[in-house]
């Protein structure tokens, strides 16, 4: 059978199973894969914490003479409203081109890609030079520690890597004229905190007796919506401005990215220092009584590397002294792999023929991923690239996650090949 319509199937197959999370049941999607790839010849596993929620683990061992390679997805999905939605949500239905259904893009098209790459590579009977392995986890979207943070902690032989492939790159962009295709490398730390804004409660019938803490909450939030932390080079961005031209020198950084045009700016901000969004408020429970305390909490990111206790004073000082507590929610993620790996080597020769225009660049994800678990645990070397042309980056970001989530069939043929341009060559043992 054809590369396409293997992947295609399997796809369809997929999403004909509801595995939102919560409550996951991602075991539907573990199985059917187990049924896929033992009839191929790749020996599976299934590790889970509840019966429900496994995660399925795939191997073909290597000949202990090269790096390992793992290719990591996740089979939970969000949640789906059909009433919104053109097709059934769970009819993997292909219609012009596409593959519709919730989890199309995020991120069952890379799980069957995956699936059918070390398949086909089982029945040419190869022979790694180190293992490669294929994991397709539960609760990445929850992320309450039955998928792969708990896998690395529970069964860590099973996925310990040297090398990994996952989810958040591969989007083809246009930047100055020039096709690019985003290599995920890094993320930033998601950091949220609350502040605990004091004022005095008295009757709403006689504002002028209290000090309305909702009203002084207002004026922070206001505050913290125009916090900029000054822009920074890290290695990505780097890496990122030298692979289209140059890199601006640190005291023209913010005039440079000023003049970047806006769809440009708005990939390349985020990636250069600390952002902070408002989200959450709480003030009184009565319409009649005048709040002494308003809890405001705000989602923030931090650069890789960047602490909470860095980013600190410069959010006081925006945010003034008093009447108010700063407090850390927590902090998680942040981590980064170097550039110039084998790995990267894999992605650039593999763009390198498909597109000999377009480079690779590598960018900081804003959000986490489960790469994190891995660079946290074993070290491993992890980037987030599934290449994809067909599809407009635009429309396929505003399809994440929301109404009409479809893939194209020539992009999910296009990931299957990359997944196999990186198995075989990492599988090399260069
Ligand atoms: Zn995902």
């Amino acid at each position: 059978m054809a590369l396409r319509d293997e992947v295609t199937a399997l796809l369809r197959d997929l999403l004909r199973l509801d595995t939102v999370n919560p409550p996951g049941n991602e075991t539907q999607a573990a199985e059917l894969l187990r049924a896929y790839l033992e009839e191929a010849g790749v020996a599976c596993e299934l590790h889970a914490r509840v019966p429900e929620r496994a995660n399925l683990v795939a191997r073909l061992p290597g000949r202990g003479e090269g790096p390992s390679l793992l290719l990591l997805s996740h089979t939970d999905t969000v949640v789906a409203d059909p009433a919104e939605w053109t097709v059934d949500p769970w009819s993997g239905e292909l219609r012009d081109g596409c593959v519709w259904g919730r989890g199309a893009l995020d991120m069952k098209g890379h799980v069957a890609a995956a699936a059918v790459a070390i398949a086909t590579l089982a029945r040419e009977g190869f022979e790694p030079a180190g293992d490669l392995v294929f994991a397709a986890t539960a609760d990445e979207e929850v992320g309450q520690d039955y998928g792969l943070s708990w896998l690395c902690r529970e069964h860590p032989e099973a996925v310990r890597t040297d090398y990994c492939v996952n989810e958040g790159g591969g989007d083809w962009v246009l930047v100055g004229g020039r096709p690019v295709y985003l290599c995920s490398t890094a993320e930033k730390m998601s950091a949220p905190f609350r502040l605990r804004v004091h004022g005095r409660s008295g009757h709403a019938s006689m504002p002028g007796i209290a000090d309305n803490a909702l009203v002084r909450a207002a004026r922070l939030v206001d505050r913290l919506a125009g916090f900029s932390s000054p822009p920074r080079l890290t290695p990505e961005t780097e890496a990122f401005f030298a692979a289209l031209g140059d890199v601006p020198e640190p005291a023209v950084l913010e005039r440079s990215v000023a003049e970047l045009s806006p769809d440009v700016r708005a990939m390349v901000e985020p990636m250069l220092g600390t952002a902070v969004s408002p989200t959450m408020i709480a003030a009184s429970q009565r319409v009649n009584v005048i709040p002494g305390l308003c809890e405001v909490v705000c989602d923030c990111r931090l650069l890789p590397g960047d602490t909470p206790a860095d980013v600190e004073p410069a959010l006081r000082a925006r945010l003034g002294e008093d009447g108010y507590d700063l407090e850390w929610v927590e902090a998680v993620g942040g981590t980064r792999s170097p550039l110039g790996t084998p790995l990267w080597d894999a992605v650039e020769s593999f763009v390198a023929a498909e597109e000999p225009a377009a480079r690779v660049v590598p960018v900081v994800s804003p959000g986490f991923t489960d790469s994190h678990f891995l660079r946290e645990a074993f070290g491993t070397v992890a980037y987030g690239f599934f290449p994809m042309r067909t599809m407009d980056p635009e429309l396929a970001a505003r399809l994440v996650h929301s109404a009409d989530e479809r893939i194209a069939v020539e992009d999910l043929e296009l990931g299957t090949r990359f997944l196999l341009h990186v198995a075989r060559t990492i599988g090399a043992g260069a």
